[in-house]
């Protein structure tokens, strides 16, 4: 019996998520990611869900957030104004087989 290796992007495409499109669960100030000379999100979100713009704007989509905290956790400047956990039937349904 053979088993077969599944990649972290395909695991994590398995995953079903209900997007709460009237609240944002997190939010960030683009003022303050801007001045962030690390931004440590970039590199510990593990849905890449921060991206840098061309302009080296921070750009965030909380569609998609594995409600891990990293980077709340990451972030010691404070960009990160709001983290909570979706409002009740929103986020993510983790669905592992
Ligand atoms: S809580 Fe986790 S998955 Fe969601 S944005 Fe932060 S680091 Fe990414």
């Amino acid at each position: 019996m053979s088993i077969k290796k599944i990649t972290a992007p395909e695991l994590l495409s398995l995953n079903k998520f209900i997007v709460d499109e009237d609240e944002p669960h997190i939010e960030i100030d683009k003022e303050i990611c801007g001045k962030c000379v690390e931004k440590p999100c970039l590199y510990a979100c593990p849905a890449a869900l921060y991206t840098l713009e061309k302009s080296g704007a921070m750009s965030f989509d909380y569609a998609g957030c594995l409600e891990c905290g990293t980077c709340r956790v990451v972030c010691k400047n404070k960009g990160i104004v709001k983290w909570v956990y979706p409002r009740g039937t929103f986020g993510v349904a983790f669905r592992f087989g």
